[in-house]
């Protein structure tokens, strides 16, 4: 039978990396079967929703490649058909009209609070006679739906990550409002336990992945699902992603939407990678770099933890790195090309730009770093502490400086090339018997103004063709 998955986000703020990862799980298992996967958008709490994050959720799916079979569905076109479902339960007995107020629910459960006692709804109008719903409603009183939930029941299922789950009727808070309030006859706005298990039957999914903090709803859908004679989905709960205090990712961790990881220079691919290892592990991964597709290729939902996953900085900066070094070289340049752009940096040629991207490739961590490291490259560097006082440090520095200009000059070198570049390196060691380990680093605290950098005779080729390489050295000497 076809694999059918859909992830269901409530579009009430930027894409989250939870959010993100639950997609990431649900695509790689339908991937793995050639199933499908389906986007729910779960737009019905309308002071929350905002359309800007429906497309900023989307946008964010589309760069991580989560692809999705057909249109996304809007939950809010599909009220009327919940509304239906509830009037079903209504007409079969399993849903029941509630008159209890705002202020009534308050007090019990204030009782509730000083007795020591979980809050739970006292089922107070499961019975009311028809008599007595005419008389509330006459009294102009308001009324939810709620489904029966009998205390007695057990409810069970085998959840693919967590094996078998167990849930207590009496332990899901009372009988279960499925809408919100409304005046006289009315049912009023479906609520998500209603929907979630109306939609997931209509887009016949048969598996539902989402976060462990849904365990106690999935034990209230199993018994809508069950009134309504719908057949049950698989159901797996992953665990949640936990920040380094161990307490669940949220918004005081800074960074959490996938925008953010965006900007901060992370590639999707990346991200994807580094998204499934929080939870999922495979035994003995030839490599941890791995493609969607590669991922996919040996992804099992039975091989998600239970147990939390801990955000790991350092691990997704190695993850992106690696996948930034296995990069081609011209989607890299790419990349970087905008930032060269947004900082106005001109260069002298195409040919130049992809050596340089060549040049820093091998020690970017995030795609941003290029901006730092091809500084040096389009406007002089600051002369840096260390840089000022290795020149000061012995008279063969300034002295091996000299010669270079020098034999520059002597040998009319305007384009510095690997060839010219070790001519006169050996000549200055050889004639002037100057130490090539001093000579080296002399024109290294030239070019980056300190004592570390890339890989010097290819920086001096891209200084030289940009034609600052004199400049850098002659600012030596004042
Ligand atoms: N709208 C719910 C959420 O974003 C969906 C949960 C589910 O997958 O059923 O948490």
């Amino acid at each position: 039978m076809e694999k059918r998955l859909r992830l269901a986000p409530s579009p009430t703020g930027l894409l989250h990396i939870g959010t993100a990862r639950t997609a990431l799980f649900n695509w790689l298992y339908a991937k793995k079967h050639n199933g499908k996967f389906f986007i729910r958008i779960e737009d019905t709490d309308i002071v929350r929703s905002k359309s800007e994050y429906t497309t900023n959720i989307l946008d964010g799916l589309n760069w991580l490649g989560l692809n999705w079979n057909e249109e996304p569905i809007k939950q809010s076109d599909r009220i009327s058909i919940h509304k239906n479902h509830i009037k079903k339960l209504l007409d079969i007995g399993a849903a029941y009209r509630c008159f209890t107020s705002e202020s009534e629910i308050n007090e019990l459960r204030e009782k509730q609070k000083k007795s020591g006692l979980p809050p739970k709804h006292d089922n107070r109008h499961r019975n009311l006679t028809s008599k007595e719903i005419k008389e509330f409603i006459s009294q102009g009183k308001s009324s939810v739906i709620r489904f029966i939930v009998d205390e007695e029941t057990e409810i069970r299922w085998d959840d693919q990550i967590r094996g078998k789950i167990k849930w207590q009727g009496k332990d899901l808070g009372g009988d279960l409002v499925l809408s919100r309030r409304a005046l006289g006859n009315e049912i009023g706005d479906p609520l998500y336990n209603l929907a979630v298990v109306v939609d997931d039957n209509f887009m016949n999914i048969t598996h539902v992945v989402r976060g462990e903090d849904h365990i106690s709803n999935t034990a209230k859908q199993i018994l809508i699902y069950k009134a309504l004679d719908f057949k049950l989905p698989i159901f797996s709960h992953t665990p949640l992603i936990l920040n380094s205090e161990g307490k669940k990712l949220s918004k005081r961790d800074c960074v959490t939407s996938i925008d953010e990881f965006r900007e901060m220079g992370y590639l999707p691919e990346a991200l994807t990678n580094y998204m499934a290892f929080l939870g999922w592990s495979i035994k003995n991964p030839e490599s941890e770099i791995l493609s969607l597709a590669e991922i996919s290729n040996v992804f099992n939902l039975s091989d998600i933890n239970k147990a939390g996953a801990k955000f790991n900085w350092e691990k997704l900066n190695w993850i992106n790195s690696q996948h930034i070094k296995q990069m081609e070289l011209t989607k890299l340049y790419n990349f970087i090309k905008k930032y060269w752009n947004d900082m106005g940096w001109e260069s002298p040629s195409s040919e130049w730009d992809l050596k340089l991207t060549n040049l820093i490739q091998d020690s970017m961590i995030l795609l941003k770093d290029a901006i730092d490291q091809s500084k040096p490259f389009f406007i002089l560097s600051q002369m840096k502490k260390e840089g000022k006082e290795f020149l000061e440090s012995k008279k063969e520095v300034k002295e091996s400086l000299k010669y270079i200009l020098f034999y520059l000059k002597e040998a009319n070198i305007t384009k510095v090339n690997k060839d010219n570049a070790r001519e006169i390196i050996n000549k200055i060691t050889v004639n002037h018997s100057i130490k090539k380990g001093i000579l080296m680093k002399s024109l290294r605290v030239a070019f980056f103004g300190c004592l570390s950098g890339p890989d010097l005779i290819q920086s001096w080729e891209l200084f030289s063709e940009n034609k600052i390489d004199i400049p850098l050295i002659e600012r030596c000497f004042n």
